[in-house]
Order: C-alpha cells, then sequence, then structure tokens
C-alpha cells in the first residue's frame, strides 16, 4: 500500500486520532483540539492506451516503484483538473507524444479496493510517433504485440490490462470495460459497455471474464 494517513492536523498542527463519527457510521481521522475531521477517499489514477499505427506505447519507469520497468503512461490527477487534461499531461510529461484531449474513449473504470484507488483508463491513437523520454522514465517505445516486454513489465495489473486489450484486439471489440483488479494484479470484468444502446438497455447482461495473469 503506497499511501499514508496524514499524522497532524493542518489546521493547529495536533497529532490526528481515529474518532467515530455517528453521521457517518465509521472511524475517522479527526483533530483533537480543534475538532477538524480529515476526510480520506480513493485517488484517482488515468492512463492513456496510445496507439500509432497499431503499436503500443509504453515507457519503461525511471522511479520507484518498480523502477527499470515497462508500464502504461499515466499518474494521479491533480487538484482541478480534468480527466480529459490529466491523461494529456502525464502522457506529454512521461513519452512527450501529443494526444488530443478531445480524441479520448474511455476504455477501463476500475476499483482498486485494496489501494484505495480508481483507475481510468482511455485510449486514443496518434498519428505523430514522435517521442521524448520524460525525466519519470528511462526509455518510451511503440511496441508491437510481440515484443511487449511480458518479463519486465512494471505491475501485476499492467500485465492484466494488456492481456485485456489483446483480448479485445483478437475479438475485434471496442468496450468500455468495468473492473475490479484484486491484489494479484488480476483483472475481473464486471461487465463491459460495447455502445450507447447499452446504457438504456434495462437488462445488461452481466459477463464475468477471468483474466489471469498467466
Ligand atoms: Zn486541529
Amino acid at each position: 500500500m503506497n499511501w499514508q494517513s496524514a499524522k497532524y492536523c493542518r489546521q493547529c498542527g495536533t497529532r490526528l486520532a481515529r474518532q467515530w463519527v455517528a453521521t457517518d457510521g465509521r472511524d475517522r481521522l479527526a483533530c483533537p483540539a480543534c475538532g477538524d475531521i480529515h476526510y480520506e477517499n480513493p485517488r484517482i489514477l488515468v492512463t492513456c492506451l496510445v496507439e500509432w499505427n497499431g503499436l503500443l506505447l509504453l515507457c519503461k519507469r525511471a522511479q520507484a516503484p518498480a523502477i527499470g520497468r515497462w508500464t502504461i503512461p499515466g499518474g494521479f490527477m491533480e487538484m482541478q483538473e480534468t480527466l480529459e487534461l490529466a491523461v494529456a499531461r502525464e502522457t506529454m510529461e512521461e513519452t512527450g507524444v501529443v494526444i488530443d484531449p478531445a480524441r479520448l474513449d474511455l476504455h477501463i473504470v476500475s476499483s482498486v479496493p485494496w489501494m484505495s484507488e480508481v483507475y481510468l483508463g482511455f485510449r486514443t491513437t496518434v498519428s505523430d510517433p514522435k517521442i521524448t523520454v520524460g525525466p519519470e522514465c528511462l526509455d518510451v517505445r511503440f511496441f508491437d504485440e510481440a515484443e511487449i516486454p511480458w518479463d519486465d513489465l512494471a505491475f501485476p495489473e499492467t500485465r492484466g490490462y494488456l492481456r485485456l486489450i489483446l483480448h479485445e484486439r483478437r475479438r475485434g471489440r471496442r468496450a468500455i470495460n468495468v473492473t475490479r483488479i484484486d491484489a494479484t494484479g488480476g483483472y475481473r470484468r464486471e461487465y463491459h459497455i460495447a455502445s450507447h444502446a447499452d446504457i438504456f438497455q434495462a437488462d445488461v447482461p452481466t459477463s464475468r471474464v477471468r483474466l489471469e495473469n498467466d
């Protein structure tokens, strides 16, 4: 787990303590001196699957964790930012690839309850494959499906996500996948939305496809 709760009150600096908040029905971090409640909520991480001529853009991390390993460009949203701008910014910072925020398709919505994070994965296609390796990366490359460095991927969920992408490619499907990522990085698809028509359908069939790590 890579997040840590705050220890001290941002208002007065007193050490925080867990306290029962009856209206919320749960314990929360609160300041015993000034009463300020420190709400903790999941963080939102965005990723961008960039395709050029059928190749997939991956970057090699220059930072811990998983230093020297490949992953999909992405990062945490900043305050006051839109999803689309966060995706374009992270992709630019890490890879130098310019994407059009208006041409992003939502691809995955993943709950990661054990990390208290939510991942929103977008996809887009670019016509200009020009790369500039950003300071957070050691290398950036477009990969053919056969060249994906499976043994050097950064996180178990990177592997799970790439498997999901290839699984969809083989079936020629473009959908919005609503998934849950477990602690081993496995993707469990709760359901997918294949078209706008699905959204308005009363009985969307639930497909549970387990995409194993191996
Ligand atoms: Zn305080």
